[in-house]
């Protein structure tokens, strides 16, 4: 069975730590980073520089590059693609979908995933990352991301009707995450 697990999370959760740990774990995977993919896109355009600036454009201009992106990763087709992506997207015109029906449609997932952790650690985690310039949040926002982010998760799973899996990625025990996910991937195939 091919798979296509499409891992999500609200910034800060230790997502791509994970993703990259899955990787590492799983023979034959190709890993694709929508947000890598769309910034590609964004820079071929000359509308950013820098990822963290694709959530400052309009959305319409958002929505073509996310559209470009969902049609390129639909095009992958090795046995078992991992996509590192957000339910959401805190835009200046309000929350977004990162995965709208189209998009969602596209990207075929077999499964979600749903990487969380606790509001100090993700706060922690956005303060310490210096390569990104992450929007800082008090504890009440960042509940309300992580709420949000179940209720994103909720409805692309019943769009697509893959099972939704959803994981604590507590400080230190990204490689734990990581094999919970590989666990579900084997029992999958089997
Ligand atoms: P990341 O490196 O995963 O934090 O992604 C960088 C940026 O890419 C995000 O802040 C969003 O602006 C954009 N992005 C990632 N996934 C999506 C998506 N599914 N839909 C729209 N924008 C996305
Ligand atoms: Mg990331």
């Amino acid at each position: 069975m091919r798979l296509r697990v499409v891992t999500v999370g609200i910034a800060g959760v230790g997502k791509t730590t994970v993703v990259e740990k899955l990787l590492s774990m799983t023979k034959g995977a190709k890993l694709v980073t929508f947000g890598s993919v769309m910034l590609e896109e964004g820079k071929r355009r000359r509308l950013v520089k820098h990822r963290d600036e694709l959530r400052k454009l309009p959305v319409e201009r958002q929505k073509e590059l996310q559209r470009l992106t969902a049609a390129r990763i639909s095009r992958m087709k090795e046995a078992i693609v991992l996509v590192d992506t957000h339910l959401f997207i805190r835009t200046e015109e309000g929350f977004w979908p990162g995965l709208p029906f189209e998009v969602v449609r596209a990207l075929k997932p077999t499964h979600l995933v749903l990487v969380e952790a606790s509001p100090d650690e993700i706060s922690q985690r956005r303060a310490q990352d210096k390569l990104r310039y992450r929007d800082s949040a008090d504890r009440g926002s960042l509940l309300e991301e992580l709420s949000l982010a179940r209720v994103f998760l909720a409805v692309a799973s019943n769009l697509t009707g893959a099972p939704m899996l959803t994981l604590t990625n507590s400080d230190g025990k990204a490689d734990a995450t990581a094999r919970k996910i590989a666990t579900m991937m084997r029992k999958a195939s089997s």
